[in-house]
């Protein structure tokens, strides 16, 4: 069985699963590959897939698979897999140190700091305690993340349009209700026809002003004209994104935009989530061998 580890994954993995066949990293093999692991950046895409006629099995360690395009590779018989349970903690500690830096201005003191200038006397901090924060989605990320709100003395709600219980958010019936209401809006949806764009110049103007948006969820939940101008005008207050368009971004307006923290899509990139991904891995090949043997 040849594997070809596509993305980035622990230094560890191709010694981990190596009993399984040989490992490689050589995408110009892709016409021989059984099993190709995947994360964000290799898109599985029809022609892809017509150009690995002996693939078997993809597997995406992370949670969305919109770079992948299930209905074909089902039709080809490749079965595909994600790790979803792996990188909730990573990511919702992606989303508090995004909301973190937002109020407490950390960027505005560092860059200070870097320069030379002492900006204590301008900086205008506020604290997430007390404050409200609208989960938008509340999946496995989301809930740690409300895990996390609550132990800073938040007050956490959250909208999802296909679950009607949380033991660790008050649920509202509509997104407006979120917009409406909250101080902190986090995104935890994942793309689809249904959210895409959902975040727009119509839903920001039923928000609070002064509200502060994080998106560890996907760049194309949010328009990103809409949310640069919101953040020019001051209706928002501040944007934390770890996700964007394209990465890494081409002319997003959000990159110039007042008021952004922005990381490079590290919200899986953690240590521990890439072990744990690995080991959900190594159990989906002994499956798939067992099974086919
Ligand atoms: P999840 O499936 O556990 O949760 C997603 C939730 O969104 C579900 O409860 C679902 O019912 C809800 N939902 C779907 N459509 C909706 C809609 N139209 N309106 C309201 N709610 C809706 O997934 P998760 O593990 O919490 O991950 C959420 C998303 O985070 C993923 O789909 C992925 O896009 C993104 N993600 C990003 C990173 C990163 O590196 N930044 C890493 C992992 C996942």
């Amino acid at each position: 069985m040849l594997i070809l580890i596509s993305d980035a994954f622990a230094p560890n993995l191709p010694d981990q699963i190596s009993r399984f066949g040989e490992v490689t990293d050589d995408k110009e093999r892709i016409k021989d590959v059984d099993v190709v692991l995947i994360r964000s950046k290799t898109k599985c895409t029809r022609e892809y897939i017509d150009g690995a006629p002996n693939l078997k099995m993809i597997i995406r360690g992370g949670v969305g698979l919109d770079n992948v395009d299930r209905e074909y590779a089902k039709e080809k018989g490749i079965e595909v897999h994600n790790t979803p349970q792996a990188s909730s903690i990573a990511v919702a500690e992606v989303a508090m140190a995004l909301m973190l830096a937002i109020p407490n201005e950390l960027m505005r003191c560092h860059t200070g700091m870097c320069q030379g200038e002492w900006v204590k006397k301008q900086i205008k901090r506020s604290e997430l305690y007390g404050k409200t924060l609208g989960l938008i989605g509340i999946g496995l990320i989301a809930t740690e993340v409300a895990k996390r709100a609550k132990a800073f003395g938040m007050k956490v709600i959250a909208y999802d349009k296909y679950v009607d219980s949380s033991d660790h958010a008050k649920l509202k019936p509509s997104a407006e209700d979120i917009y409406k209401e909250s101080d902190y809006i986090s995104l935890h949806v994942p793309l689809t026809d249904e959210t895409k764009g959902m975040i727009n110049k119509d839903s920001i103007a039923l928000m609070k002003d002064g509200v502060v948006i994080v998106n560890t969820c996907r760049g194309k939940v949010i328009v990103e004209e809409d949310v640069a101008k919101a953040l020019e005008d001051g209706k928002l207050r501040g944007y934390g994104t770890d996700v964007w368009f394209k990465d890494p971004p081409e002319d997003s307006p959000i990159v110039t935009a007042p008021n952004v923290v922005m990381t490079p899509h590290i919200g899986a990139s953690s240590r521990e989530n890439l072990l744990r991904i690995g080991d959900i891995i190594e159990s989906k090949l002994e499956e798939f061998t067992a099974k086919n043997k």
